[in-house]
Formats: C-alpha cells, structure tokens, sequence
C-alpha cells in the first residue's frame, strides 16, 4: 500500500470513529461529555489533518504542511486535554503550547528554510511531548488504584510516544530517504498513517472504557452507600455483616451489633425545619463514623437509626466501643446559624451468641436492648441479654 491511500484509509477510520463516538454520547453520564467531546474533537481535527498530508502534492506547500501538521498536532493537543477534564484539571494553556511551537517550526522549515527532517524533528517532539504528559495525567490520577482501563488507555499514550520518536530518530539518521512523508520509496512513510490512527482508532475504545469504568464504579457506589450521610446503606449492612459474622464464626472472634438511635430527633425537624435536620444526621454519621474508625462497619439503616457491627476482642470492650460512641455524639453540639444544639443517642447493644447464624437475630436483641435504653432515660448504652 502507498503512504497516500494508507493516510486516506486511516482518515477513513478516524472519522468513522469520532461519528461512533458522536453518536454514542448522549449514553455517556454528564460527568464525562466535556471530555468526550475534547476526544471527538480530537478526533476529527486528526483526520482532517491526516487528509491534507495525503493531497499535500496538490496544494502549496507553504499553506498545506504547517496546516496538515498542525490539525494532526491539536488533535493530539485534543485527546491530552480530555484525559485533563477526565480528571478534573483547571483548562491549561500549556495543552496547546506544543503543536503552536510545532506549527511555528514546521512554518519555519517550510517556508523560511525548507527542511524536511528539521520539519519531522519538530512534528516528533511536538507529538512525543504532548503523548508523555497524557500518559502521566493518567497514571499520576490512579496512583496506587487497579484500574485496568486506565492503564491500558496510558500505556497506548506510552508506546505510540515511543514510537514517534523512533520514527523522528530513523528519519534523522537516514537523511534523503524520502522527500516527503507521502514519499513511496521510504516503508517509514507506510507505517507513519497506521501510527497516527492508533490514538483516533484503538486509543478511542480504550477512552471508552475509561468513561464506562467510572460510570460503572459511580453507579456501584451509589447502589451501595446512603447518598444523605455517604455511610454504607441497608443493602450494604446485610451483605458486608452477613460476612463479618461469618469471618467472625471462622476466627472465633467476638462479634457484637449496636443499633444506634437519636433521641428525640423529631423535634430537631420540628423545631428548625427538615433541611435543618438532614445537616443534624449528617453530622451525628460523621462523629458516629470517626468514632467507629475502619475497624468497624458503620451504616445508616434508616431515618435517624444507624447500625455498627463491632469485631472487638471481649464482651467488656463492646460495651466501651459502644460508650465511645454515644459520648463522640453528644461532645460534639451540632451548630446550625445561632444555634448550638447537643444532640444524644440511645444504643442497644447485642454481642454474637454461640448458637446464631443470622444478622437478623443480633439485630432483634439490639432492637429489644435499644427499647430498654430509651425507656431507661435515653442517652444511654444497653447491653442485650447473651443469646443461645
Ligand atoms: P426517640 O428518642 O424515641 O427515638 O424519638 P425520635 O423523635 O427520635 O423518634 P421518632 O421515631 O418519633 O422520629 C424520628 C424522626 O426522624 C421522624 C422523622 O421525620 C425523622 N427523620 C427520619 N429520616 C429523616 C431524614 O432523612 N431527614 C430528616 N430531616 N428527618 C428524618
Ligand atoms: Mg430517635
Ligand atoms: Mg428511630
């Protein structure tokens, strides 16, 4: 195949694919359509640029190459930028910095003083430059995370800027080859088509499933945490306790549920309103949560009533954790405008009994216990009775 039909052909893909990537944007979440639109848009100013370089023998040098070099160059500058917005970079005005040298120079070489290896040297650094800073943003963003796509996505930005700047020293040390980059007689110039489509191309499926990956993990942690509070919801608190209790079994350790309820919380939205109240149940998650620590699985299970189950290593330290949860709530006042306002928690607390197998049943006598400490005067901690 000749350099020119293979950059038409990859034009070709590159178009047909910022058109798939256009039509499936309205399934993409709103998070990431800014950066999908910069990848198209990227996309399309490649393709556009990869066509001018296939026709550059019919049209003035001095206006097609810096314009080929430099569509292909934003387009670079394009998919850079919606890793960027990807994740979350303020708009930078270094993202173009390098295909505006890179056009300046390839201007220069052509115009000024016709050159072309000078030309390649500056296209292969403009590239190289613009393809190592995409690969950083990316693995700098995941440091220490799995995320395959990710990686794959930066490892394609990774090789092609190996690649081009092997291209950039092969045109270098063999000066002549070609005279120019549709030139029949270099195999270099077939190659160079196939390098330029692999980010349109194959590094669009791999942004693709950047943005589905993070659309997947969002809708995960939606289904799993209580989007009031942020602490694990109902859903969460049956299969991750149902395991801890399990896990508990295997290790014979000591497992204990503590149920935990505000007092007289309706008279907080009575009072100051329900918004009011939604800022008081947030804030008795987040001293329930630093309370808890890691260690301990803490949910909301509902209205103003929260579950911790407790892997501790006594009965004497349950009650403990448990004390050390209702005073974190009520040494901490919830402020609202003027007001401050010391909120208390009734606990019932139930440790794991040699014969249960089931949540449920440590939940019921957490219950049972938690009707005794409200009936006992509330702001209090009571222990259920040992189960079978
Ligand atoms: P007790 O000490 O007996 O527990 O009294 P209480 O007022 O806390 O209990 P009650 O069950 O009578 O009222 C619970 C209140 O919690 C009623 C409900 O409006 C409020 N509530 C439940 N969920 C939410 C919520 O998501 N936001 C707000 N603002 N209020 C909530
Ligand atoms: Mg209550
Ligand atoms: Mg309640």
């Amino acid at each position: 195949m000749d350099p020119l039909t293979a950059f038409l052909i990859v034009a070709l893909m590159m178009l047909l694919n910022g058109g798939v990537l256009g039509l499936m944007h309205g399934d993409l979440s709103r998070d990431v359509q800014p950066s999908a639109i910069s990848w198209r848009i990227g996309t399309l100013l490649q393709a556009g640029g990869c066509i001018l370089l296939a026709v550059q023998a019919y049209l003035p040098p001095l206006f097609v190459l810096p314009l080929a070099n430099g569509l292909v160059l934003l387009g670079v500058a394009g998919c850079w930028r919606a890793v960027r917005q990807f994740y979350g970079h303020d708009e930078s005005i270094v993202v173009l910095l390098p295909s505006l040298c890179g056009i300046a120079g390839i201007a220069w070489f052509t115009g000024v003083q016709p050159d072309l290896t000078a030309r390649i040297v500056v296209a292969t650094v403009a590239w190289t430059a613009m393809l190592f800073a995409a690969a950083w943003t990316v693995l700098r963003a995941i440091r220490g995370e799995r995320a395959r796509s990710a990686r794959v996505l930066a490892g394609i930005f990774g090789l092609l800027a190996v690649f081009m700047l092997l291209r950039g020293v092969y045109f270098v040390i063999t000066p002549g080859v070609a005279s120019s980059i549709v030139d029949t007689r270099s195999w270099m110039n077939v190659l160079t088509p196939m390098l330029a489509s692999v980010l349109p191309v194959i590094g669009t499926t791999g942004f693709l499933l950047l943005c589905s990956d993070r659309m997947r993990r969002r809708w995960e942690q939606a289904a799993s945490t209580d989007d009031l509070t942020g602490l694990a919801n109902r859903r969460t608190l049956a299969a991750a306790g149902a395991q801890r209790l399990q896990q508990a079994r295997l290790e014979g350790a000591v497992l204990a549920v503590a149920i935990v309820d505000i007092d007289h919380f309706k008279t907080v939205n009575d009072r100051f309103g329900h918004e009011a109240g939604d800022l008081a149940l947030q804030h008795v998650a987040a001293r329930l949560q630093s309370a808890c620590g890691r260690h301990h699985l803490l949910a909301r299970q509902g209205g103003e009533e929260f579950v911790a189950v407790l892997a501790v290593d006594g009965g004497e330290a349950v009650a403990t954790v448990a004390e050390r949860l209702r005073s974190a709530v009520r040494a901490a006042p919830f402020r609202h405008g003027e007001t401050v306002l010391t909120l208390t928690v009734s606990i019932g607390v139930a440790v794991l009994g040699a014969q249960e197998r089931h949540l449920d049943d440590l939940l019921r006598r957490a219950d049972t216990a938690l009707y005794a400490a409200k009936h006992g005067g509330r702001d209090r901690v009571v222990l259920a009775e040992p189960g079978g």
